[in-house]
């Protein structure tokens, strides 16, 4: 009887896996012919092919995690950046310049990388970085490493090595969430951090390749170090980004034309609307007026601009402030009421409840960001979240291939058919059942590189959910790819949660 490690690490033993059908199948070994074992993979291939491909997912839904009853939403909250304002590649491709040139000029960092350029398909959002090891790596909900998606530079680090680096799959909790509140922005005292925002895509980028070269190269570096500076450098240019992104808006910003569409009907139902945004008034009016026109503020009864999320969210006492549009200076007067047409930075979350009176369940927030911009109003405010994550349309239209829809569907039979003969004996049957392994194994990864070639899906991890959707799907009550496809539900929509299969549930409910 032997066993296989498969590409997860699971060790798939042939015996002591639970089985999804009678017990009688499992425990003892038996003897199954080559060829019986031959025409059960076929006819289970014939019912897989004479199967219907399920429906395609519509790119333009609006996912439920929750149930979420529009009626009882009487105020819409909006972050800017990546919610309200969707960015084409070129931002990746100069918040990735600008921060390369950052590294050199200030950091001095070797020349030779001004060279290196920056690869838009390499990284996805939610992996996390280990600023001991210098490697990028994803997990999944169980805070397992997924082998085969962890890399050092360009280059995936060897199953075998990652196994010795960290003695096992699994990561301790320590290594990836801080054992106090309120610190999941910026640095943390955890050995890894998650990119969980979309403009750390070209810091990944960044990261990755200065790694790159320094291993070619032959250079020594402390991987905490390099990550400091590249963060910092990327994140010191911000204030040079929004200069040319105003300079030059339509160059990165994708027009949205449902905009207007979506805030009038909002304004149309009666709705109150505000935007709570960490970037600066110039940076955003700009935007603002590219995307819904010159008169976009007439839609908002409440503008908070540098409101330092997620800081806004969690900090008992910090002034809200007036900006005065004209000077384009901050004024000291005492904010005790907040007026349509002012614009007020920083402040916190309790200000703004406590001068407009809108609280918990009648609030619905929207942000890109799970924790800076969700996980605080849900967890301490009671408000209604929505996600918005661009990924999702590129993720959907993946899941909609017909490619893509019988690769699942004969990998979940496939693995059924493993299961239900993992106690075959004898040298031909066991023959057979490894090649039933490496042509799930196969399929598995065939599954996972549709959705980027390094990392695979940013919600899926193999069968598992991602950490990143695992935290998604507890910080929003609703997601979807885009604000605008809730122009497809009318605001009196109840959003119902579908029935999740539970893995007791499996066999009653979906076979
Ligand atoms: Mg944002």
């Amino acid at each position: 009887m032997s066993s296989v490690i498969r590409r997860d690490g699971q060790h798939l033993a042939r015996r002591w896996l639970g089985s999804s059908t009678s017990c009688s199948t499992d425990l003892a070994a038996s003897k199954v012919s080559r060829d019986r074992m031959r025409r059960s993979y076929d006819m289970m291939l014939e019912k897989c092919k004479s199967k219907k491909l399920p429906q395609d997912v519509n790119a333009r839904g609006v996912f439920a995690c929750n149930e979420l009853d529009l009626r009882e939403v009487q105020v819409y909250g909006f972050d800017y950046d990546y919610t309200l304002a969707c960015y084409k590649p070129s931002m990746d491709y100069l918040l990735y310049k600008l921060g390369r040139d950052m590294l050199i000029k200030k950091h001095k960092y070797p020349e030779g990388i001004a060279d290196l350029e920056y690869r838009d398909d390499f990284a996805v959002r939610g992996l996390h970085y280990d600023i001991e090891k210098g490697l990028l790596l994803k997990l999944d909900s169980f805070l397992q490493i997924q082998l085969g998606a962890v890399y050092r530079g360009l280059k995936p680090v060897p199953d075998d090595e990652v196994l010795r680096l960290y003695k096992n799959r699994i990561i301790p909790i320590a290594y990836v969430e801080a054992p106090y509140k309120h610190h999941h922005d910026g640095v943390r005292r955890t050995k890894m951090v998650q990119l969980a925002d979309l403009f750390s895509l070209p810091e990944m980028g960044l990261l990755c390749n200065v790694t790159e070269y320094f291993l070619q190269n032959h250079i020594d570096f402390h991987p905490e170090i390099l990550f400091r500076d590249v963060k910092n450098s990327v994140q010191s240019c911000h204030p040079i980004m929004h200069k040319l992104v105003v300079e030059n808006v339509s160059e990165y910003l994708e027009s949205n034309p449902d905009l207007n569409q979506y805030f009038d009907r909002l304004k149309a139902a009666d709705k109150k609307m505000f935007l709570v945004t960490n970037s600066p008034f110039h940076f955003v009016d700009k935007g603002m007026r590219f995307l819904v026109g010159d008169d976009w503020k007439s839609y908002f009864d409440v503008v908070i601009v540098q409101a330092r999320k997620p800081r806004f969210f969690t900090e008992e006492s910090r002034p809200l402030r007036i900006y005065d549009e004209k000077n384009e200076t901050q004024l000291w007067d005492r904010v005790t009421k907040v007026e349509k047409g002012v614009i007020y930075l920083e402040g916190t979350v309790k200000q703004l409840q406590d001068t407009t009176g809108w609280r918990g369940h009648q609030v619905l927030y929207f942000g890109d960001h799970p924790y800076s911009d969700l996980a605080d109003v849900t967890l301490e405010h009671g408000w209604r979240t929505g996600a918005i994550i661009k990924e999702l349309a590129h993720e959907i239209e993946t899941l909609n291939h017909p490619t893509f829809k019988r690769n699942a569907n004969w990998l979940q039979m496939l693995t059924a058919l493993i299961e239900d003969h993992q106690n075959v004996d004898g040298p031909e049957a066991e023959a057979e059942l490894d090649a039933w392994i490496q042509e799930r194994d196969r399929l598995r990864n065939e599954i996972k590189h549709v959705f980027n070639e390094q990392f695979g899906s940013v919600f899926r991890t193999y069968h598992n959910p991602t950490y990143f959707s695992r935290r998604l799907f507890r910080f929003a009550d609703i997601y979807m790819s885009s604000i605008t496809n809730l122009l497809c539900y009318s605001p009196t929509h109840t959003f119902y949660p579908r029935r999740g299969v539970m893995p007791h549930e499996y066999m009653s409910y979906f076979m």
